[in-house]
């Protein structure tokens, strides 16, 4: 019996036989030897340019200010010099533009003079903008296709580097991606605006304690979730392939809790693919730093040291890039949807979000000062107030198709937003909005007391999984992330409420300070109306339980359960007064956001429906009519030998056969309609309403059907990798 899945499934078998799939492109020695060998870093910039372009470099980077082109001619020419010590041959601007992938466009070094002469060269105009073609990449209606130009413009405050693919290595320069009129068309420049905004918000709070500090940065570490398949089964998946994601399939009959007896045989394979994933990533400056098997079998984990904010996400964004090429080289196919397989734990990747100060300190680390103390709790509230405030916006932040599928399922964050702080944090700030107003010097004995916890850190990190928000120690972990979207998105948005909510506290503590009162206590009393206000958004309790939903609906905080509802948020006054106040988005490029969201949320459910249309026609329905044939024949032969009695077994799976085909026939009739229902939409906001509610739920009844004839249909027949294939053969 030969069909796509037999043909996967000995091609893996060939394989194991020939051993390939293993190879490590190794490295020797110590990481330290190898790490940022591919990245135009301080050291690289010491050496190849002169003192005076770095000291130019180094100060455009922290002021965010234009380098003259006179400089920016000094670097590219040094930049050059050292790719091509590397064997560079080639350019890109690197972008990433709101598809959430990363964007390249290669140019050689190589030009001709006007006299014919063939030279190699790299100017400082080619390394500070390009035009790339923008007309194919979505502009949510910014650009008409006449004025189709799009413009990269080089971001010197991420370094260059060299990505290597194949034999070929190329200078990758970190862009942002703008219209003609400066309009975004990527998630990067918001993130630097966001950046921007909650360094001058921040930095007049820190002032409040500290004189000397004079820059706060948003620093992020992710957590990378993946599953890992072999690419032979990949392959013979037409809907992994289309969509990222299984859109049939029926549970294996062994679940994730057993996981830990399969890191038997697997990860032979999968860590030698971690190992030279770490090993790219390490050459790149991707401090990636852990690696672990996840919950669901195939799952796993990569996780880095914390960098700058924009640092971070150009990092992330390289490391799911490099991932994939990797995994090629592997023979194994990295998955980064949210949810590859129904019945699983699907994918996320919590961002870790703190702020650190030119000084050196974290601000939501507490210390060993009252005065720090203090300060820490500045921004602690301030945070979780942010969050009171923008939940909404936050959420919109996250709410992608991908994500539908995870946020609110049982392993996942819901898509309620709260805050999980541990319970000497409760403690704290109960005691602090509950206390008498004459009782300050109480709160800061409780504040001095929040340093000399033994374990704050690991309590809270450990001890709600279930919260979409946690305080974890020293940063907030945002889980409800997906783990294919790009970072940029929810830390723009993270940057700039926390930025908006520093505004006014420093209004209000202005405001107390004004009447006479002294500062600390202004502070504080600052706080505790804050506390009392934010309280409902606090959550220590069971975030996946259904009493959860009830009393957040009492409490009046947001539920958003899918992307359609969650984007609807985006053409809001609130959302219009976030982001103009901010600066960090314009009322056309926050429009086209908004268009680009809900057209990449149709645009995915409808490719989806199409696919799982033609894997029921051309694979599901042959595989079953094909058995239903071959019982019909061993029945009539039965009967025709005057067996009808043993003939019942045989007439029992027909019938259960045929109903599930009529669910089937009758749910591609019902899903065609409310495709094309929502093809016929003008609306793009109603259009999207229509793939939720009315396209998803046929895709799930078709599925439901299929799944059952998966456990029906004889297993020669059946043509599509089955989940215990998928899961646990590597
Ligand atoms: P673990 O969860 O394994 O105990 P940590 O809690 O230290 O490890 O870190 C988890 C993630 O949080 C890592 O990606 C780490 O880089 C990140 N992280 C740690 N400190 C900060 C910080 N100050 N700002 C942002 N991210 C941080
Ligand atoms: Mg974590």
């Amino acid at each position: 019996m030969s069909n796509i899945r037999f043909n996967a499934l000995q091609a893996i078998e060939n394989r194991a036989d020939s051993g390939i799939g293993s190879a490590v492109t190794g490295e020797n020695g110590s990481i330290a030897s190898y790490f940022g060998q591919n990245v135009f870093n301080d050291e690289a910039m010491r050496r190849f340019l002169p003192e005076n372009a770095y000291l130019s470099v180094k100060a455009a980077v922290q002021s965010g200010q234009k380098l003259s082109r006179e400089v920016a001619d000094i670097v590219a020419a040094g930049m050059k010099e050292w790719a091509q010590s590397k064997g560079c041959t080639h350019f890109a601007h690197w972008f990433q533009p709101l598809t959430g992938k990363t964007a390249e466009k290669h140019d050689s070094f190589f030009t001709m003079t006007h006299d014919g002469r063939v030279i190699e060269e790299f100017t400082g105009a080619a390394l500070v903008q390009q035009e790339p073609d923008g007309s194919s990449f979505p502009s949510g209606g910014m650009r008409s296709t006449f004025e189709a130009r799009g413009y990269t413009v080089w971001d010197p405050s991420s370094p260059a580097f060299i990505m290597e693919v194949g034999g070929g290595k190329t200078l990758c320069i970190p862009t942002i991606f703008v219209t003609y009129d400066g309009l975004a068309q990527d998630y990067k420049l918001p993130l630097l605006r966001s950046q921007a905004f909650l360094d001058k918000a921040a930095v007049p709070i820190c002032q409040l304690f500290n004189p000397q500090i004079t820059k706060v940065s948003a620093t992020l570490g992710w957590e990378q979730e993946y599953f890992v398949v072999d690419e032979a089964l990949f392959n013979a998946r037409p809907d992994l392939v289309m969509t990222g994601r299984t859109l049939l399939g029926r549970p294996a009959t062994r679940h994730q809790q057993l996981e830990d007896h399969y890191f038997g045989s697997i990860p032979e394979r999968v860590y030698e693919f971690m190992r030279d994933l770490e090993m790219e990533c390490h050459r790149l400056g991707i401090p990636v730093r852990t690696r672990h098997n996840e919950v669901a079998p195939g799952q796993y984990e990569v996780a880095p040291v914390f960098e700058e904010i924009n640092v971070a996400v150009d990092h992330n964004q390289l490391l799911m890039d490099v991932m994939e090429r990797v995994a090629r080289r592997h023979k194994l196919r990295v998955l980064l949807h949210e949810k590859p397989f129904a019945g699983i734990n699907g994918s996320g990747k919590h961002n870790n979000w703190s702020l650190t100060t030119n000084t050196g300190v974290n601000l939501l680390s507490p210390g060993d000062s009252p005065s720090r103390n203090l300060r820490f709790l500045t921004f602690f509230v301030n945070t979780i107030m942010a969050v009171y405030r923008y939940a909404d916006l936050l959420r919109a932040s996250i709410a992608h198709a991908g994500n539908d599928h995870r946020l609110g399922a049982n392993e996942a964050p819901p898509a309620i937003i709260s805050v999980f702080i541990g319970e000497a944090m409760t403690k704290l700030l109960n005691r602090i909005a509950d206390g008498k107003k004459t009782d300050d010097a109480a709160v800061k004995r409780a504040l001095d007391l929040i340093s000399k916890l033994p374990n704050l850190e690991r309590d809270n990190t450990d001890r709600n999984r279930t919260s979409p928000f946690a305080f974890t120690g020293n940063k907030f972990e945002i889980r409800a992330v997906g783990s294919s979207q790009n970072c940029a998105g929810p830390m723009t948005v993270m940057n700039t409420m926390v930025g908006l909510q520093l505004l006014d506290f420093k209004a209000d503590v202005e405001r107390l300070m004004g009447k006479g009162i002294e500062k600390d206590e202004a502070i504080l009393m600052v706080l505790k109306k804050y506390i009392r206000k934010m309280r409902p958004i606090l959550f220590e309790g069971n975030n996946y339980s259904q009493e959860w939903k009830e009393e957040a609906a009492r409490r009046g905080l947001s539920h958003h359960a899918n992307t359609p509802e969650a984007l609807a948020v985006l053409a809001s006054p609130q959302a219009e007064a976030f982001y103009l106040k901010s600066g960090v988005l314009s009322k056309k490029e926050l429009e086209a956001l908004l268009v680009v969201q809900l057209h990449a949320y149709c645009t995915k459910l409808d490719i989806e429906a199409k696919t799982l249309i033609e894997m029921i026609e051309t694979l599901v329905i042959p595989a079953a009519v094909r058995y239903q044939t071959e019982l019909a024949q061993n029945f009539l032969a039965l009967k025709q030998v005057g067996a009808e009695d043993a003939a019942g077994l045989q007439r029992d799976i027909l019938q259960r056969v045929q109903q599930h085909l009529s669910a089937i026939r009758e749910g591609l009739a019902k899903l065609r309609s409310a495709q094309a229902r929502a093809h016929e939409e003008k609306n793009l906001m109603a259009e999207a309403r229509l793939f939720c509610y009315e396209v998803k739920p046929q895709m799930e009844r078709i599925r439901e059907a299929a799944d059952e004839l998966e456990g029906i249909v004889d297993d020669r027949y059946w043509p599509l990798v089955k989940y215990r294939e998928l899961l646990f053969i590597r």
